[in-house]
């Protein structure tokens, strides 16, 4: 297939969407903890020409997936006629897909009208993967996330109100030691105000070559211990509300040290359990980590 990004970054709920790459980098490109903010890597579209040899190549692999994720940092940023289009395409090659999902921003939900995402879910759009990355305004704010948690709830009320649904993401860790619990508590605050389909945790490892990686080797920032992370999801699960909608937890990412999956509430407890059974586990080198920072 012709590419522009080597690996592919999908949601784990995706697994069994076809897969079209439409750009590569983010139309955003300032938050320090992502690879993207390293100013190398400018939005690029993949041209109408590279679009159909890969939509030819899965016709040819005998594709036959109802539903396609369309890869890119953003790809709701595009101009909702650029979008539709790109489901016209998809579909004249395979016409068997109905249903379309896609990473976004809020900030990008909050620049389409509530008609023009009505159009993109009549066209076929289903799900959208928003970043929230932390409820803390503080920690957003220190972070460059360029959103406030206020302006990320409005823009997922939008989403509820236009029947669009959306799997949301959070990073453990983000906050620092300073601000772990802070992180924690206001997360799941931002959760229970929201029905997401699903809730993905990722821990945060400071990438070379970004900000974070910088303000962590010069000490203004200082990574959770693995230990400490877990803490911090615990006490996310502990605070996400007894009665939210049902919605699926993963914390499955490579990053995370215990992975642990379930439905929330339904699993809250035994996912809450795992996590205190690691933690009880946990070495006494990471141990004496914690005694260090004096919690
Ligand atoms: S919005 Fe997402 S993809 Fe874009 S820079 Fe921030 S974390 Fe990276």
């Amino acid at each position: 297939m012709a590419t522009l990004e080597e690996t592919v970054y999908r949601p784990p709920l995706e697994n069994e969407s076809a897969l079209l790459e439409i750009s590569l980098g983010c139309s955003y490109g300032r938050c320090t903890f992502c690879r993207y903010s390293d100013g190398n890597t400018p939005l690029q579209l993949l041209s109408p020409e590279m679009l159909c040899e890969n939509l030819e190549e899965l016709v040819a692999q005998g594709e036959q997936a109802t539903r396609m994720f369309l890869l890119g940092g953003n790809v709701l940023a595009f101009k909702s006629r650029y979008l539709a289009d790109i489901f016209r395409l998809v579909r004249r090659y395979l016409p068997g897909v109905t249903q379309f999902s896609m990473y976004a921003r809020a900030d990008d939900v909050a620049q389409k009208t509530d008609e023009q995402l009505e159009e993109l879910r009549r066209g076929g759009l289903d799900t959208l993967y928003i970043g929230v990355e932390s409820g803390n305004a503080r920690i957003l704010e220190n972070c460059r996330k360029g959103e406030t948690p206020k302006e990320i709830v409005a823009a997922l009320h939008r989403l509820d109100r236009v029947g669009l649904s959306y799997g949301l993401s959070s990073i453990l860790g983000l906050g620092g030691r300073e601000m772990w619990r802070q992180n924690a508590l206001d997360t799941a605050a931002l959760y229970n105000e929201v029905n997401p389909i699903s809730i993905r945790v990722m821990t945060l490892t400071p990438m070379a070559g970004t900000p974070l990686a910088v303000e962590a080797a010069t000490g203004s920032f200082r990574p959770l211990t693995p230990r400490q992370a877990l803490e911090e999801e615990r006490l996310l699960l502990e605070a996400i509300s007894k009665t939210h909608a049902p919605c699926l937890f993963v914390g499955t990412h490579v990053s995370n040290s215990v992975p642990v999956k379930g439905m929330l509430p339904r699993d809250r407890d035994r996912m809450i359990e795992a996590l205190s059974n690691a933690i009880a586990g946990a070495d006494d080198k990471d141990l004496a980590q914690d005694g260090a920072i004096g919690w």
